[in-house]
């Protein structure tokens, strides 16, 4: 029988089938950080249970880390405590913890991937919703609730409904300056915020096949931001040669094997999806939000709607207005801003590194701008400095930090001052996401850094 991609790997990970339509499964990794893990780890300190496969989680710190002086106790008592505690908990139930101070710490969503420890065909938990990131590979992996944490720590499963399929195809050649990030905010402006919700979405097409592992993981990243349960690409040539070599990969002969495996690992041609949408890229456009959900994103060039989209209510596109301080008809070009943070799980990889600076080198960041370029991990870091990356953001008057979540949430030091605008390449615009009262405009690493040097809002096709 045909099966989607997402039906071959949920079936392939059920143990059992129970009364009412809900199934077993079986999860492959678990990821762990220190914001929703203590309260599981209680848990099972009460009921005196280990944790059963120790081998199959791996644990980080991301979001309340700091990102300067990380040699240095965090000044933050509740960000210190969490921290302390992800090592406590850790060292007592024997799982392995890349923390502040080692080679291979960062952005739970970075790390995996890049360690090799995310591999196509998985299933793969974390309890945050940006799990989804992990798709990129062609993997089931979605977000967690704390009380999940503590089945998965306990057993290594879950019970779970399985959820409708539905595909997105994109095919068509992007235009210049458009990148994946500018795909995926169109994507979800056209569904709405909450247009996936019940289905797990499979990217598909020409230009999603184009895309490097860093862009397609952008995409399946903000999956979660359409209210969907999680975002998957078939895995290819492109993917199998991003995890060869990798740390925690099959090496050699059971590298070969596994591709062979992987190769498996599709929609069968005649598969049926619950619901399909067809875009073409040639339509995409740098894209930017104005308002409080990643669902409200224009064309950098359009202007802030004068009514809401359908499904939302006056009264929430006028309060989501007010908050960002817009006015319905108004251009967004041109538009001051004061901040540009270039980070988090959506864009703090390698490539939108690499992209942010070589449209940076030999210009200076406006003057009244503070902008801040904070890569997903240890490695990245590394890996930027390797290449002089850091050298030409300083040169232009950006700030490079140390890896971690930072001004993605307002869960540490670096926060936007209320009423202040920050392009941001982060995931959420959501009323205080980066500090109270801050003003988050979500667009691509591109665009964020050509608002940088300008100062304002600009088209980065023209610059
Ligand atoms: S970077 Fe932001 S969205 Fe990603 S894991 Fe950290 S807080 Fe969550």
């Amino acid at each position: 029988m045909s099966k989607t991609l997402f039906d071959k790997i949920w079936d392939a990970h059920v143990v059992k089938s129970v009364e009412g339509g809900q199934d077993v499964l079986y999860i492959d990794r678990h990821f762990i950080h220190e914001v929703t893990s203590p309260q599981a780890f209680d848990g099972l300190r009460q009921r005196n249970i280990p944790v059963f496969r120790t081998k199959n989680t791996v644990a980080t710190a991301d979001h309340n880390v700091p990102t300067l002086n990380q040699h240095l106790p965090i000044n933050d008592p509740l960000g210190r405590f969490q921290v302390e505690k992800l090592t406590e908990n850790c060292n007592e139930f024997g799982v392995d913890l890349y923390g502040l101070g080692h080679r291979w710490q960062g952005i739970v969503h970075v790390i995996g991937p890049e360690l090799g420890i995310t591999q196509p065909g998985m299933t793969i938990v974390c309890g945050d919703s940006h799990t989804s990131t992990h798709g990129a590979f062609g993997t089931i992996a979605f977000g967690i609730g704390t009380s999940q944490v503590e089945q998965v720590l306990a057993s290594q499963c879950l019970l779970l409904k399985r959820p409708k399929r539905m595909r997105i195809t994109v095919d068509g050649e992007l235009a210049g300056g458009v990148v994946s990030k500018d795909i995926i905010l169109y994507i979800i402006s056209k569904l709405s915020a909450a247009g996936g919700t019940g289905y797990f979405v499979e990217y598909a097409g020409s230009a999603i096949r184009s895309l490097s592992m860093e862009a397609r993981m952008t995409i399946c990243n903000m999956s979660i931001e359409m209210g969907a349960r999680g975002g998957l690409i078939a895995p290819d040539d492109t993917t199998f040669e991003y995890v060869r070599g990798r740390e925690f990969a099959p090496q050699g002969a059971d590298f070969e094997a596994a591709v062979a495996k992987w190769r498996t690992l599709f929609s069968d041609p005649d598969a049926v999806f619950d619901k399909e949408y067809h875009y073409k890229a040639e339509d995409i456009a740098p894209m930017v939000t104005y308002g409080t959900n990643p669902g409200m994103g224009i064309p950098v060039t359009a202007s802030v709607p004068t009514a809401p989209a359908e499904g939302d209510s006056v009264a929430s596109f006028e309060k989501s207005l007010g908050y960002m301080g817009f006015t319905p008809g108004e251009q967004i070009l041109g538009k001051k801003i004061s901040h540009v943070f270039i980070g988090s799980c959506t864009n703090s990889r390698i490539e939108d590194l690499r992209l942010a600076a070589k449209f940076v080198q030999g210009k200076q960041k406006a003057p009244h701008v503070s902008a801040m370029i904070v890569p997903g991990s240890k490695q990245v870091e590394a890996q930027a400095k390797a290449e002089g990356l850091d050298k030409i953001f300083t040169a232009a008057g950006f700030e490079f930090r140390e890896p971690g979540c930072s001004a993605c949430l307002g869960m540490n030091e670096d926060k936007v001052p209320a009423g202040e605008y920050c392009v941001s390449t982060s995931n959420r615009n959501f009323e205080g996401r980066q500090g109270p009262g801050a003003r988050t405009i979500l667009a691509s690493p591109l665009t964020a850094v050509a608002a940088a040097v300008a100062g304002e809002i600009v088209d980065v096709r023209n610059n």
